[in-house]
């Protein structure tokens, strides 16, 4: 089985799962974030019988990392039900570090992948992820952190009342894991284990693209564009022409 697609990686904060699932929807492919998805199938799945699953579980459970090749199963499990539906399939922030090379090669034809590699300095992630909160109630999100000059454009998104959902008028809170020291650590690990692989993945021969999100959404256009442009010249996935509108 060889599947082609897109690797979409991107520090903590740059908003890769929203860019993600635009991506997936736009060029039609399989949207694969392995930490929901695992959530998802331990959650709506009779789990019973189901070695694997339980495994999962159990490994959610406590708060550890999955076993990478029970990962990787699972993944083309889902893949392989709803392959009909899709052209690809896009990963997002996946595979975690070089480790999982091996198994990416033997599962996927990675000459057919694209790696899509979303750029902002860790100063402005760092004061958006600060500003970040979150509905206590229905988890939805704003920021308070209004990061606008004449090279950047990522405003706020705030509530109507101050502290409170405008959905369901629930409090709006911090993340625990929006705290300095944290983010500073999940910054650390993109760039000892996420950059190594990417460049790792650049020696096996992948293309990569680039770009530096300065406008949040609303770089999303361009950034459809320069992922149609790299499928295109190296035609690994046949695309919707309707796409661009620039
Ligand atoms: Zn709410």
């Amino acid at each position: 089985m060889k599947i082609p697609g897109i690797m979409l990686f991107g520090p903590p904060g740059i908003g890769k799962g929203t860019f993600a699932r635009l991506v997936a929807k736009d060029f039609n492919l399989f949207h694969i974030s392995p930490g929901s998805l695992l959530r998802k199938l331990v959650n709506d799945r009779d789990i019973q019988n189901d070695p694997k699953l339980e495994y999962i579980q159990l490994a959610l459970q406590s708060h550890s990392l999955p076993r990478e090749d029970i990962t990787m199963d699972l993944i083309i499990r889902e893949y392989e039900k709803n392959k009909s539906e899709y052209k690809g399939v896009i990963f997002d922030g996946f595979p975690r570090s070089k480790s999982y090379i091996p198994l990416m090669k033997e599962k996927f034809d990675l000459n057919k992948f694209v790696i899509v590699e979303l750029i902002l300095s860790e100063h402005i992630l760092m004061e958006k992820l600060l500003g970040r909160r979150e509905c206590s109630s229905c988890h939805r999100t704003y920021n308070l952190t209004n990061y606008v000059n004449e090279v950047y454009s990522i405003p706020a998104i705030l509530p109507k009342i101050e502290e409170q959902c405008d959905e369901c008028g629930g409090k709006l809170v911090q993340r625990e894991d929006d705290s300095p020291k944290i983010i500073q650590n999940r910054f650390k690990k993109y760039k000892t284990e996420t950059l190594e692989l990417i460049k790792e993945l650049e020696l096996e021969g992948l293309t990569k693209v680039s770009f530096e999100v300065k406008k949040g959404l609303d770089d999303y256009i361009l950034i459809s564009k320069l992922i149609e442009e790299a499928i295109f010249k190296s035609g690994k996935i046949q695309t919707n022409s309707k796409l661009i509108h620039i």
